[in-house]
């Protein structure tokens, strides 16, 4: 496989999806100067919601939103900030179906989880589902990719159908935090409340924005009897 793989970057030399530069064989689909502008989610960020802050500051801290209202998720952490490259590269792998570009996200995702996560004990991984007629559309969910691989590379089961969404909702793009929330209220429904009761749950998104899905997600797990719901997305906007 690696000796084909090798021929075949020699025969058509691979470029970046993201600026179509030449790349050298065996690196991932994304070329080392679009991955520079990749970036990286550090400290100070909300201690709940993992919201970035600018400034210094030292102690521990919960934004605005958390401090108001506590969402639905015990905790959520986001791998890289939604702009550049990162727009570029989730946009391409939503609505291109350029599905290969799991394998340049996937170690953002993995790295954020062993830093954020490293003292959880997860039952299982799950992620946001689509609308059963907008996946058949788009022929596969990419926070579905996401979570499947994420949960291979770190030994963890991977849940597939405990929660189902029973609602067309209109893309979040254009709605404000507020309308968001309406928009995604009572969109979910548990499928499968034996696998989620009592169970401490990843819960993997490719966006996080106002936050609004996951809070709806986390609720309606925590409802269906989940111990612990902490997200995790590849990121934030
Ligand atoms: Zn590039
Ligand atoms: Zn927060």
């Amino acid at each position: 496989m690696q000796l084909l793989s090798t021929l075949l970057d020699l025969v058509y030399p691979r470029t970046c999806t993201v600026c179509g530069v030449a790349t050298g064989a065996g690196q991932g689909y994304v070329c080392w100067d679009c991955m520079a502008g990749f970036e990286v989610i550090g400290r100070p960020f909300c201690s709940v919601c993992g919201d970035p802050a600018e400034g210094m500051i030292e102690h521990d801290y919960q934004c605005s939103y958390c401090q108001r209202k506590k969402p639905g998720f015990d905790v959520a952490r986001s791998a890289l900030r939604y702009r550049g490259a990162v727009r570029d590269v989730l946009q391409l792998l939503k609505y291109s179906r350029q599905t290969y570009l799991v394998d340049d996200l996937l170690p953002y995702l993995s790295a954020c989880l062993s830093s954020n996560y490293s003292r959880v004990l997860f039952d299982a991984v799950t992620f946001v589902p689509l609308y059963p007629k907008k996946e058949r559309e788009r022929t596969f969910n990419q926070a579905r990719l996401l979570a499947a691989r994420l949960a291979g590379k770190h030994g963890l089961p991977f849940l597939p159908n405990c929660l189902e969404r029973v609602r067309y909702t209109a893309t979040q793009t254009e709605l404000n935090a507020s309308a968001r929330r309406e928009n995604v209220s009572g969109a979910f429904a548990p499928l499968n409340r034996k696998w989620i009761n009592g169970r401490t749950l990843l819960l993997v998104d490719d966006v996080m924005t106002t936050g609004a899905t996951v809070d709806e997600v986390s609720r309606v797990l925590k409802e269906a009897g989940a111990s612990g719901v902490f997200v995790l997305t590849v990121a934030r906007g």
